[in-house]
């Protein structure tokens, strides 16, 4: 089992900058985005740093062979990002109240599986036999709606609070529960880590739509961002995309 990967990240047509960040480590099986959040560029701060600090702590937790569970070395490695971001915020007061999402995956050959870290609301994706299966779970405010049966898909992706975090890596809570995923990873799959500047742009049908097409990744990695700047760009669009091969 191998995989190839390319990252696209654009600052949308509304945004005056870019606050998102993504890694790809194809070598480590490492891939991830973030999304800050925070005022005079504190976001970018935050989202920058939690990227750094992840890649770094992951892939020297695997060259030092830890006998760790992926998940847990993803999970003690965005504990780490949480710990520095508020270290930092605390250091420089225009920082105060800076956050990042964080969507981390980890892919294992030999065991044929992926490992997922998660907080925030940008999202983790698999396209699968045409199907395309949402892998995380967004912490906002209009998914417990969502999950409450108190408003629809369609209605939270319009709702002016749509954005409002429920968690955040940095976030103003010293514990930070982060989402841990395991599942298995078959020939073919292709998976897609977004920020919410797409997947809260473009419908999941409609990235389905794209994913499916049988084109180069970095051409439906563009594809994705002229979709959400089609549909307004109202927010910073990052995607990275992975194809798994035989
Ligand atoms: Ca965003």
């Amino acid at each position: 089992m191998r995989w190839i990967a390319t990252g696209i990240t654009d600052r949308g047509l509304r945004r005056e900058a870019n606050e998102d960040a993504y890694r790809i480590r194809e070598d480590a099986g490492l891939f991830l985005v973030a999304d800050g959040m925070g005022g005079h560029a504190a976001g970018e701060v935050a989202s920058t740093m939690a990227a750094a600090i992840v890649e770094s702590e992951t892939v020297r937790a695997l060259e030092a062979g830890t006998d760790a569970r992926p998940c847990e070395i993803l999970r003690d490695a965005v504990e780490q990002a949480h710990r520095a971001i508020l270290d930092h915020a605390a250091r420089d007061p225009a920082t105060t109240g800076m956050g990042t999402t964080l969507t981390a995956t980890l892919l294992r050959a030999a065991q044929r599986t992926i490992h997922i870290a998660h907080v925030g609301d940008s999202r983790a994706y698999r396209l699968r036999d045409h199907d395309l299966a949402r892998l995380t779970t967004d912490h906002t405010w209009v998914q417990q709606q969502v999950d409450d049966g108190r408003l629809t898909e369609a209605e939270a992706r319009a709702h002016p609070l749509s954005s409002v975090l429920t968690r955040a890596v940095g976030g103003p809570i010293d514990a930070l529960d982060v989402d841990l995923v395991d599942t298995d990873l078959a020939d073919e799959d292709l998976l897609l880590l977004c920020t919410d500047g797409l997947s809260g742009t473009v419908d999941d049908a409609d990235l389905r739509a794209i994913l499916d097409r049988p084109l180069p990744l970095e051409t439906l990695a563009a594809q994705l961002v002229e979709a959400a700047n089609l549909r307004g760009g109202p927010d910073n669009i990052t995607a990275v995309l992975i194809r798994v091969t035989a």
